[in-house]
């Protein structure tokens, strides 16, 4: 099992929000948010779980916000 023992402080992706919404974490207004990926590390086998997804993060704050990427 690999595994990256660097810490991961860089987004993945920043998306643009489309009007700015405050933070529920800091109350930042943002205009963007960025897109951390989640890698699977273990898994029971009879997960159907997917093999990887996305959270979305305050710019500011660095807190999990909710948000969707499809
Ligand atoms: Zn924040």
């Amino acid at each position: 099992m690999e595994q990256s023992m660097e810490p991961q402080t860089e987004a993945e992706a920043i998306y643009q929000l489309e009007s700015a919404v405050g933070c529920p974490h800091c109350s930042a207004m943002l205009e963007t948010v960025h897109i951390v990926r989640l890698l699977r590390t273990r898994v029971n086998f009879t997960s159907s779980l997917p093999r990887r997804g996305y959270v979305c993060a305050c710019p500011e704050c660095h807190k999990v916000i909710p948000a969707f990427v499809g």
